[in-house]
């Protein structure tokens, strides 16, 4: 059996060598930070993620989607807060029982790296930080501790998330490789909600808290522990943005300008603005995502975006089934294997940045609105009525397998129906009205 050297036991690192080992493969996968089963939390990151129909697919068909789902606590809409503190509730889905799920990144992350483990076929190597990719002989070289380590394998499977040294290997040797980054001018930093004195919730636990400010919002996923885990996303430049809130007093002013509701639950505001990073949002294109049998990037490493749809390790699980799928469909031949797999995932994770990158304005402007409740509405009552035929593109997205591709095509298709089926009603009516006045 072939021996695959992964880089990255970040969400689909971890997820990937648990499908390779099933396969009966030999797998290393090297990790740059140290096991957070011991403490150690993935910094900087969301600590927690809305996980949807895709990514549980994925770790159902590895058998851990109980296990991984047990702590998870559902959100079945978007709860908007206004200004003056007013709430609106909007469902995700016509169905009620179809909900996003908020779930702790280190949790899910213990969870895919010991369904992996529990295969003897693979191993896991911490704090081997990959520094290049010989990219023609499936040669990884690992900084450590002590001293630099070499990894053989028949091929290096790039996991190592947005800035992977997998990929800038590739960059550097493959003739022709297309490469584009485009970073959103806004940033995003995290906050914290802690839980009440009993322990409980202090906002409604089943929805994504959501403080739309036009340009820029706040939103909230509820923890297991009682708390939410707020996050920020604001300008990095301009008259009110990160750049210009340096004291303890901008802070508190802006928070009591734009979220006043949300500054009595804060009790650590001041210092989680001060200690804890801004990060910055990025959306990431590239090809080809292999070269021939040697080396192939999955997740974030091939294809990044911005995390507006819930979407990124959705996408990131997604591909570790088809991957999965194109081995067992060639296993002759890793290299028609990988150019399938990327076949089938380019157009789909081109799609899914687009798509996310229209969800933040739809999140952090339209939601106040009441056209956006009113349009919710009425896309909720057409799939009642039409079930199987009508599917918002949310529904699509979030609560389907339809590849993302496909379901932005069917929802413009729909939506120009929609519009021009109101149209020609609107012109009916008129011309009706016309003939009744004119009788
Ligand atoms: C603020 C925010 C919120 C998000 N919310 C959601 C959400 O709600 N739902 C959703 O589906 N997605 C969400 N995402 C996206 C999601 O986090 C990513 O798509 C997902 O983590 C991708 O998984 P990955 O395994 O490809 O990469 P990563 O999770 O980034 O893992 C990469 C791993 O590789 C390791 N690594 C990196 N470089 C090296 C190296 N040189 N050598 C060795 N190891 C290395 C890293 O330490 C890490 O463990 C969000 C992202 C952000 C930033």
């Amino acid at each position: 059996m072939a021996r695959f050297v992964l880089i990255g036991s970040g969400l689909a690192g971890g997820l990937l060598a648990a499908y390779l080992g099933r396969r009966g493969y030999d797998v290393d996968l090297y990790e740059r930070r140290a096991d957070h089963r011991e403490g150690n939390i993935v910094g900087g990151r969301s600590i927690n993620l809305a996980i949807s129909t895709r990514g549980i697919h994925a770790l159902e068909k590895i058998g851990i989607a109980d296990e991984a789902l047990r702590r998870a606590i559902p959100m079945r809409g978007r709860m908007i807060h206004d200004k003056s503190g007013a709430l609106h509730f909007t469902p995700y889905d016509v169905d009620p029982k179809k909900c996003i799920n908020s779930i702790g990144r280190a949790t899910l992350n213990a969870t895919v790296i010991e369904a992996a483990q529990r295969y003897s076929n693979v191993r896991v190597h911490f704090n081997h930080k990959c520094t290049d990719v010989d990219i023609g002989s499936a040669v990884a070289h690992l900084e450590t501790a002590n001293c630099p380590v070499t990894a053989r394998g028949d091929a290096v499977l790039g996991v190592d998330g947005a800035f992977s040294a997998v990929r800038q290997s590739m960059q550097m040797e493959i003739a022709n490789f297309q490469y584009d980054e485009s970073y959103l001018a806004h940033g995003y930093k995290e906050l914290t909600i802690p839980p009440g004195a009993d322990g409980s919730w202090r906002m409604e636990k089943n929805a994504l808290h959501i403080w739309p400010r036009k340009s820029f919002m706040m939103i909230a996923l509820p923890n297991p522990d009682g708390s939410f885990t707020c996050t920020l996303f604001w300008e990095f430049e301009g008259p009110r943005s990160f750049a210009t809130t340096k004291t303890d007093d901008d802070v508190r002013r802006f928070f009591d300008e734009e979220f006043p509701n949300a500054v009595p639950l804060m009790p650590t505001l001041v210092e989680d603005f001060r200690n804890n990073p801004t990060g910055s949002l990025v959306t990431i294109r590239c090809a080809p995502w292999f070269h021939r049998d040697k080396v192939c990037l999955v997740g974030d490493a091939a294809h990044a975006v911005v995390p507006f749809y819930g979407q990124g390790m959705n996408a990131a699980f997604e591909d570790c089934v088809v991957l999965d799928e194109c081995l067992q469909k060639f296993p002759q031949s890793r290299e028609r294997a990988f150019a399938e797999y990327f076949r089938r995932r380019k157009e789909n994770a081109d799609a899914l940045a687009d798509l996310a990158i229209g969800n933040f304005i739809e999140m952090r402007d339209k939601t106040a609105s009441k056209t956006f409740r009113a349009k919710k509405k009425l896309d909720h009552a057409l799939e009642a009525a039409l079930p199987g035929i009508y599917l918002p593109l949310y529904t699509m997205v979030t609560f389907t397998r339809i590849p993302y591709a496909k379901a932005a095509q069917r929802a413009r298709i729909q939506d120009w129906l929609v519009f021009s089926s109101m149209f020609l009603i609107a012109a009916i009516l008129v011309a009706a009205m016309l003939w009744f006045v004119a009788r």
